[in-house]
């Protein structure tokens, strides 16, 4: 199959980390089977752009959960931003604002509070005809085209100034997907966009952030250039700090044209030769010292049936010693990982056998909250880790040979 960038359609892209044919990282299952379908999952960067993004991966249809969910992305920014959205020259309490998807609502109540009262948001039934209630993000980047954009625009009228936190990195036709929303924005409007910044966890190589949701990867130095395909001018780009990962927040200003800097950023560029490189090595250094550390017990647990924990244990090939996942959302009690088959229970079950570790597949800042609720199972001698690089409790601190690339 020959593939083509998501962002500017040039063909020469370079395959750089391949995990295989993988299960789907999010989903759980009801039986305890290994069949589950699995997909390529590859990661790649386009050399005409230097857009990283996965090059084959599954279809959306194969994402949409099987139960409702609300993703949760990081608020702590959002009321600095709302007073930067504020400040934007030209744009009033008169302007019309409007958001992309649930998860730019607490972003537009903060708006709301400061008197902007004119705005709407994409309406996942009535505006994109999607159907299915357990449907989320996955599936709203694939309705939203520059098609069905310009029937919401001729429906609600042209805003202002559009929200869209965290939907980009989702996109599967990146460029398709930016055109549709500067139909949705009048002339000289703006565009405030939020992304997953992921030069932390390149430099920490950390790859439990390959995720089949996330079609594309964005750091500061490319993340500029993105909008300009698509007639957008970047107007300020900031990067906000968060414990797993910053945030990147590019407010943009539709133009009748736009220059187009296509040079692949060198920075970014090396910084996922040297994550990809590193990947076989870090592998087989952690599958070594989790099995000696676990040798004679009953296996390791890790904590949280989320899609991190799904990740550290299919990319790292752990599922043969991995007991269970520790949950305590009931509604996730009692299903399987896809693709491995391990079982998820209540955190409870670590006091039942010999599970000398347990290794958040979480963002850290819940760690101290989790370890609190979880004395007992330290008393008797547990210990907690992390999956993830960032943490503090980072496991890849215990491998020999581990050295991050340049942290900031
Ligand atoms: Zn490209």
């Amino acid at each position: 199959m020959i593939n083509k960038c998501r962002l500017c359609g040039d063909a020469d892209i370079s395959l750089t980390l391949n995990f295989g044919h993988q299960p789907i990282a999010s989903q759980l299952i009801t039986k305890n089977e290994k069949s589950s379908p699995k997909f390529p999952l590859q990661l790649g960067i386009c050399n005409h752009c230097g857009l990283i993004q996965l090059l084959e991966a599954a279809p959306y249809e194969a994402l949409v959960p099987s139960m409702p969910l609300i993703y949760k992305e990081p608020e702590q920014h959002l009321d600095d931003l709302a007073e930067q959205i504020t400040k934007i020259p030209g744009l009033s309490v008169n302007s019309v604002f409007a958001a992309v998807s649930y998860k730019d609502t607490t972003l537009m109540d903060r708006l709301h509070a400061k008197n902007f009262l004119n705005n709407w948001q994409i309406n996942p039934k009535s505006d994109l005809g999607v159907a299915n209630n357990n449907a989320n993000i996955e599936t709203l980047q694939h309705y939203i085209t520059p098609e069905t954009s310009c029937h919401i625009a001729a429906k609600h009228g042209q805003a202002d100034c559009l929200l869209a936190r965290h939907i980009l990195e989702h996109a599967d036709k990146t460029q398709s997907f930016i055109k549709a929303l500067s139909e949705l924005i009048k002339m000289d409007g703006y565009l405030v966009i939020e992304v997953p910044d992921c030069t932390s966890n390149l430099q920490l190589k950390d790859y439990t952030m390959v995720w089949e949701e996330h079609r594309s990867y964005f750091t500061e130095n490319n993340f500029h250039k993105i909008l300009q395909h698509s007639g957008f001018e970047p107007v300020t780009i900031t990067s906000y700090p968060g414990i797993y990962e910053n945030s990147l927040v590019q407010i943009a200003r539709k133009v009748p044209s736009s220059k187009i800097d296509t040079a692949a950023s060198i920075d970014t560029t090396s910084l996922l030769s040297v994550y990809s490189a590193a990947f076989t090595a870090i592998k087989i250094k952690l599958k070594e010292y989790l099995t000696e550390q676990l040798a004679g017990s009953d296996g390791l647990v890790l904590y949280g049936a989320g899609h991190l924990s799904a990740a550290f244990i299919n990319h790292h090939d752990l599922a043969n010693l991995v007991a269970f996942i520790a949950d305590d959302t009931a509604e996730k009690q009692g299903q399987f990982l896809a693709g491995s088959g391990i079982p998820v229970r209540s955190s409870d079950a670590m006091m039942t056998g010999n599970y000398p570790l347990c290794l958040f597949g979480l963002s850290p800042e819940i760690e101290d909250k989790v370890i609190a609720n979880n004395q007992d199972y330290i008393s008797q001698g547990g210990q907690f880790y992390s999956a993830l690089a960032s943490s503090n409790r980072a496991i890849h601190k215990r491998i020999s040979g581990y050295t991050p690339n340049n942290p900031s």
